[in-house]
């Protein structure tokens, strides 16, 4: 039964033309890379400060294990939680402006945690249509109602908000497939005019903007009751934090089942965190960088069908239909530079898109001529 079941399943994303693989490069995540038998730039890591290849974060890390050993050997309440992770969360508090700060082995986890062990049954959990799938998911699962507004559509958000149920409202700071941000001063200011609680995942937002990258709350002067940031991304590792009161701290301690339950991070994890983390807040030049490779990037694409200009890293270059997806991937391929095609599901039909992100490591000319190859091939298509 389950057989038939996953084979249909599987032939159906094959005929679709949907079927995801799995690249298996040899070395680590690096600003290039080899694969087969040719070298390639990477515009396809979510590593945008270029921390998961730094030397300096690497050091932290082998510090952290002479330090502390590998494994924090059980989950936080028991004995997995050393002066490492402490560190780390006030860190974190003080960086970003909040009482307390729990630790979560992923972010998914993380979102998972504060919706199940928030949420009831006569609650009401609204949320950007575009929200990370972790959020969708567990607004789904969750025991409450859930509706969604349209993308950072304030006024349609205030429609939707219930005025008998007690609201909590979820966005991005920036979105991961479009690379805008969300109108955080207009959503805070509606949240509570309306008494509702405001959540913010700033997956992508903490490190890249912000005064000291304190991320797209900081940049938008608001303070949600609860922030998760995530470690995969700016920071160049993986895990995630809870921002929130002291007392949602104490709760999720006692209630967050993705805490309770689960192993925690390792401490010398916990302690290069801590590094990445003051990495981010001092070493302004990896913005700068960031900035200036924008700069080149929009002077080149500039005008072109399907660019995009975002203020952040994340340059979605918008196809339409899959088959031209896939041909425009293939074509930054053949020239040496990996992308990543993004497809339905993953975001709405007909909006097939190359996602591109640029990172403090690249070089100007890396970024030239990817843009130089997407207009070779915008000029050859959009003619026949
Ligand atoms: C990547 C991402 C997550 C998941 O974080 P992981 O640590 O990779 O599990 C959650 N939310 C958003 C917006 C993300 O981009």
């Amino acid at each position: 039964m389950f057989s038939r079941r996953i084979d249909a399943a599987l032939e159906g994303r094959k005929t679709a033309a949907l079927d995801r693989k799995i690249t298996v490069l040899e070395g680590g995540n690096q600003p290039s890379f080899r694969f087969g038998d040719r070298c390639y730039t990477n515009f396809s890591s979510n590593d945008y400060m270029g921390l998961a290849s730094s030397n300096e974060l690497s050091k932290a890390w082998q510090e952290g294990i002479n330090k502390y050993g590998a494994g924090s050997g059980a989950s936080p309440l028991v004995t997995g939680f050393s002066t490492a992770h402490k560190r780390l969360e006030q860190t974190l508090c003080t960086w970003l402006g909040f009482e307390r700060a729990i630790l979560f082995s992923s972010g998914f986890s993380a979102n998972q945690a504060v919706l199940f062990s928030l949420l009831e049954k006569q609650d009401l959990l609204v949320q950007d249509k575009l929200n990370h799938a972790s959020l969708m998911e567990a607004g789904m699962l969750s025991p409450a109602s859930m509706k969604r507004f349209k993308h950072n559509d304030v006024n349609h958000l205030n429609e939707v908000l219930s005025t008998e149920k007690q609201s909590l409202v979820v966005t991005e700071g920036v979105f991961s497939m479009d690379g805008d941000l969300a109108p955080l001063s207009e959503i805070a200011e509606v949240t509570s005019r309306r008494e509702s609680w405001l959540m913010v995942d700033d997956a992508h937002g903490v490190g890249i903007l912000g005064e000291n990258g304190a991320g797209s709350c900081n940049e938008a002067s608001i303070k949600p009751q609860i922030l998760v940031v995530t470690f995969g991304k700016a920071f160049g590792l993986s895990g995630a934090a809870v921002l929130c009161s002291a007392s949602l701290g104490d709760y999720l301690t006692q209630f967050a089942r993705h805490h309770v339950y689960s192993t925690a991070i390792p401490p010398s994890q916990a302690h290069a965190l801590t590094h990445a983390a003051t990495m981010l807040q001092n070493q302004h030049w990896r913005r700068d960088k960031l900035m200036n490779l924008y700069d080149t990037y929009n002077a080149a694409l500039f005008g072109i069908p399907g660019f995009v200009e975002t203020k952040t890293p994340i340059k979605p270059f918008i196809c339409g239909d899959v088959t031209k997806t896939m041909m425009l991937a293939e074509s930054l391929k053949k020239a040496g530079n990996w992308v990543t095609a993004i497809r339905p599901p993953t975001v709405p039909k007909e909006s097939g898109r190359i996602r591109i992100t640029l990172t403090a490591n690249h070089t100007k000319k890396q970024v030239t001529d990817l843009a130089n190859s997407i207009i070779q091939f915008s000029e050859k298509n959009n003619k026949g």
